[in-house]
């Protein structure tokens, strides 16, 4: 027994070290400065931070979702926060030809490509899988296919540039949880090619980085009405979550997760105890307020 505890406790020391060290900061504003980038999903929450942070930053922006009137609002407002230039195409993600417009528009405006964020995701309800399997394909098609047919299209040009793809994730994508079975699928899917590619990228010795964000639970809108009824925790900022998304990636990190502490616990326990982290998710959820 004695001799376990000694073993155990510097092991568990060491796990808990890794989870929550973060590298040291050397993030510096100035390395996007006339980067060219796309960010999806950009006309609301996490995406449209996203696209006010690289605007001060002084990038090019190329932005894409499907509601034309908010994204000009955001490409407006880009442009005063001082864009190197900032425009739009609007299209929807479930229209399999739509990612490589958006790719060809980025080509036929700059010639090349830095970064690639895929941050966009269609809606899906948060109850109880309600047997639609046609629902599953096409949030497949919106939160996963296109992340892959964008890489693949942005590929030449972010190899000529060594650039980054940068997937936004969720926690959902790690560990099951209750009432967002479609959604926490194409999450999974997400790790699993781009996880995948990573390696390939390696031994090939790609110079593309891949940043997998792995999120908690972000204040933004849609997320707030969705699940607030049902689901304990408060809310991280949406400003500050886009932030280390943006650092993560153009530090070239492997993960982010964010909030740290909140997304770092809840990886050890799924690794060490995931029965004890299973019902540790299930307590923080208040299932009374889940109508079928
Ligand atoms: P959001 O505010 O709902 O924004 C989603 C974006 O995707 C919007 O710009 C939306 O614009 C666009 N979109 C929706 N359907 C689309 C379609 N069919 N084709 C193309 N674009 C489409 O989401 P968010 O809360 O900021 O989340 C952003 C990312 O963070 C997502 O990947 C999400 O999974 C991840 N995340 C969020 C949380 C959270 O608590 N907020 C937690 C974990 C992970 P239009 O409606 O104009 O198309």
């Amino acid at each position: 027994m004695g001799l376990l505890l000694k073993i155990f406790i510097p092991l568990l020391g060491l796990a808990l070290a890794f989870y929550f060290y973060s590298a040291p900061e050397n993030f510096n504003e100035e390395m996007l400065r006339g980067k060219r980038v796309i960010v999806t999903g950009a006309s609301s929450g996490i995406g449209e931070q996203m696209a006010y942070h690289l605007a001060r930053m002084e990038a090019h922006l190329l932005l894409t979702a499907r509601t034309e009137a908010k994204l000009q609002k955001v490409v407006k407002r880009c442009l005063e926060l001082g864009a190197a230039s900032a425009r739009y195409v609007s299209g929807s993600m479930e229209d399999t030809t739509f990612p490589e417009v958006v790719v060809k528009e980025a080509e036929n405006t700059w010639g090349g490509l830095d970064m690639l964020i895929l941050n966009h995701i269609g809606y899906t309800y948060f109850n109880y899988f309600n047997g639609d399997v046609g629902h599953i394909r096409k949030l497949l098609e919106i939160n996963f296919l296109s992340y892959v047919a964008m890489t693949t299209s942005a590929l030449p040009m972010l190899k000529e540039s060594e650039g980054s793809v940068v997937v936004i994730s969720s926690t959902a994508g790690k560990t099951g949880a209750p009432f967002s079975a479609p959604y926490s699928a194409t999450k999974f899917a997400l790790d699993g090619f781009f996880s995948s590619l990573r390696h390939e990228f390696i031994i090939d010795k790609v110079n593309v980085s891949i940043t997998l964000c792995i999120l908690g639970y972000i204040d933004t809108e849609n997320a707030v009405r969705a699940v607030s009824h049902a689901i304990q925790d408060t809310p991280a900022p949406k400003e500050e979550c886009a932030l280390e998304i943006i650092k993560s990636g153009v530090l070239r990190r492997r993960e982010l997760h964010y909030p740290s502490q909140a997304v770092g616990s809840l990886l050890l326990l799924r690794d060490i105890a995931p029965n004890f982290l299973d019902s540790l998710i299930r307590s923080n959820y208040k299932v009374e307020n889940i109508r079928r």
